[in-house]
């Protein structure tokens, strides 16, 4: 944790009923030389620099030209009531979004620089009527004394080592023993900061002088620009720092003063990750499980896949934006409607604890639970922005924004129970989940059933890549969907299970053989060569005409499971589910569109040689790893000679052998 700083003097204007009469003067001349009925009133006043507040325009015509133009123009015209003297030229440079509300008032905001180098907070909002008439200019504004100088007195390398001796001070004892609002303890790990070199790799020719450094053990490349930073009543020149602390600790904007009266001191400090902290009572199995309150996002300690190097630091993002079950990843609502769930927000933290344990605020509430942590789940495996992720923002710039999971918490039945559909990247995917009425449970409540669904978006993004969602359409592949959902869904809550579960879906239907003909354990009896036939052919359906697509996927899990076991025995718990969820996600990427069981089987084999090629398995781990997966998929009839017609339902020929190697 960095210390917070601010050496504003935010009441400096000690004269402030006086300065309001005399700018109000100002606006009663100024409203008699305007044109129309347009008048103008202060209301109230910043009491650190002695601007309107508020400055409302009453009876004003609209004008000509686009928003932003007559927003310049209105800030330019009533400079005197803004507080600047005749001869000043205030600058304002504005953002060319405009915003717009539901209401339909129009928002054009207005950023004060000086000399080309923005002032500190110094941000004018002119606001229109749906008219398009100024209804008001609200924000703040500062006179800046004309001699200000915007050159630097030190240079950005030796602000940053100011910063550095602010952030890595010798001593951090206090901080140690200090506890977050959830009682954790704050990570620190500022050691390194204090040895970092500050170099300059790019520079801009702007009068604030933009600054990228060497990124060093920062989570990020520092970056600065100058900035005029009023004092109240006094103004400072300084270097505006961003820097992004390692290890998901934070990002902080640090001003580091630059002028003659007191070069390196630290002006400003402020943490600036936003975050909504939240927390849930939700179900995190069933809803035969009594509901836990549990924190969203989870602690990335909560997720049983280690950490990969190249994790963003954005990451885990925020799962709630504001207080709704509404987020970067995931929006639920309940049905067809745009209901989302409302949290009660107190301080900092917005809570969703729905008064009925099974209504239908507790079905928004543990959809969005479910979904996003597999979201985070996965991310953690690959399914990241750059593979086509389901996130509003993609905060990397990589794959494309826009297509959160859409979540359907259905208060009653809905067609199909649960399913999901997932259109190209840059889409949103959409998930129903509904009530089962033979039991009168829903499918909402199921870890099960809602991450089988989740899965069947992930799979479909990467099988054939994010732009293709036709990758999983033949007979075997299709199946392989099935099987890919039930494997995931399974394992991730197996890994913290004292005991293998291997039926799927239990209790949504209430039933100890789940929703699938046969557990998915060692005595599976079928195999590769049983697709096509029986219960593996073409007989589901309720005219009896489609592919039996989910219990072929059954051989598929089945395999994928005894796979997992297998390498459990070699490696442990831990290294042997990561090593099938690793090789099976980097098995998807590396298949083929369309693919057959075989072409998955040899996706996994070679994921699997990647790891060793990368040095992440050493050479005799790789080995027994590969000779499990094969003794696996010959168990079930995937041995080198297997055949079949691509990914089809004809021309299957198991074989059982090992490969010798
Ligand atoms: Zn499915």
């Amino acid at each position: 944790m960095i210390k917070e700083i601010d050496m504003r003097d935010l009441m400096s204007q000690q004269s402030a009923e006086a300065q309001l009469e005399h700018l109000a003067a100002r606006a009663a001349d100024m409203s008699r030389h305007l044109p129309d009925a347009h008048e103008i009133r202060v209301r109230n006043m910043n009491p650190m620099t002695g601007s309107p507040a508020t400055l409302i325009s009453a009876h004003a015509s609209p004008g000509s030209g686009t928003l932003i133009e007559q927003a310049l123009n209105h800030v330019r015209t009533m400079s005197s009531v803004l507080g600047f003297t005749p001869q000043e030229v205030p600058e304002f440079v504005p953002d060319p979004h405009i915003q717009t509300t539901s209401a339909g008032t129009s928002i054009v905001h207005l950023h004060q620089h000086y000399h080309g180098v923005p002032i500190f907070q110094m941000v004018r909002a002119v606001r229109f009527t749906r008219q398009g008439a100024v209804k008001d200019v609200v924000g703040d504004n500062v006179q800046i004394p004309g001699n200000f100088e915007t050159v630097p007195s030190l240079g950005v390398k030796d602000a940053m080592r100011a910063l550095q001796g602010f952030i890595a001070p010798a001593d951090v004892t206090d901080e140690l023993s200090r506890t977050d609002q959830w009682g954790e303890p704050y990570p620190v790990s500022l050691a390194d900061m204090s040895s970092y070199e500050p170099e300059v790799i790019a520079t801009f020719p702007l009068p604030c002088r933009p600054t990228i450094l060497a990124k060093g053990p920062f989570g990020d490349c520092p970056r600065a620009s100058l900035v005029t930073f009023y004092q109240g009543p006094q103004m400072r020149l300084g270097w505006d720092f961003m820097v992004t602390l390692p290890e998901h600790q934070g990002q902080y904007e640090i001003i580091v003063a630059a002028d003659a009266e007191a070069p390196g001191e630290i002006l400003y400090s402020q943490d600036c990750t936003s975050h909504m902290e939240a927390q849930g009572n939700v179900y995190l199995v069933n809803g035969d499980s009594e509901r836990q309150m549990v924190r969203f996002p989870r602690p990335l300690t909560d997720y049983p896949v280690p950490l990969p190097e190249d994790l963003p630091e954005t990451f885990p993002g925020d799962w709630v934006a504001e207080s709704q079950t509404a987020g970067n990843s995931t929006i639920a609502r309940l049905g067809d409607s745009p209901v989302t769930l409302n949290g009660e927000v107190n301080g900092e933290v917005v809570t969703f604890n729905p008064s009925d344990p099974f209504g239908d605020d507790q079905k928004l509430l543990n959809i969005f639970y479910y979904c996003c942590y597999m979201h985070d789940f996965f991310y953690l495996l690959g399914f990241d922005e750059r593979a086509g992720n389901f996130q509003e923002i993609n905060l990397t710039g990589l794959g494309f924004g826009g297509d959160s999971v859409d979540a359907l918490a259905h208060s009653g039945t809905v067609p199909g129970t649960a399913n999901m559909l997932t259109p190209d990247d840059g889409m949103n995917p959409t998930m129903n989940m509904g009530l089962v009425t033979g039991t009168n449970r829903h499918t909402a409540f199921s870890a099960d059933v809602v991450y089988h669904e989740f899965v069947h978006g992930v799979t479909n993004r990467f099988v054939g890549g994010r732009m293709n969602t036709r990758a999983l359409s033949e007979p075997q592949s299709r199946g392989m969907g099935e099987g890919w959902s039930d494997y995931f869904a399974l394992t991730v809550q197996n890994f913290f299970r004292d005991e293998e579960v291997v039926t799927i879906g239990t209790w949504v239907v209430d039933n100890a053989n789940g929703i699938r003909g046969l557990p998915y354990n060692d005595e599976f009896p079928d195999h590769f060569g049983n697709i096509g036939t029986g219960r593996y052919g073409r007989a589901c359906g309720p005219l009896g005409d489609q592919v039996c697509v989910h219990s072929i996927g059954e051989i598929w899990c089945a395999t994928l499971m005894s796979m997992n076991r297998r390498f459990v025995e070699h490696f442990g718990r831990e290294r042997g589910y990561n090593a099938g969820w690793r090789i099976v996600a980097d098995g998807l990427r590396l298949t083929r569109a369309n693919p057959s069981f075989l072409d998955a089987r040899d996706g996994i084999l070679d994921a699997l040689d990647d790891l060793l090629d990368t040095g992440r398995l050493s050479a005799a781990d790789h080995q027994a790893a590969r000779r499990a997966a094969w003794q696996t998929f010959a168990g079930y009839g995937m041995g080198p000679n297997a055949r079949s017609l691509g990914a089809s339902l004809l021309g299957i020929e198991a074989d059982f052998g090992v490969p010798s190697d």
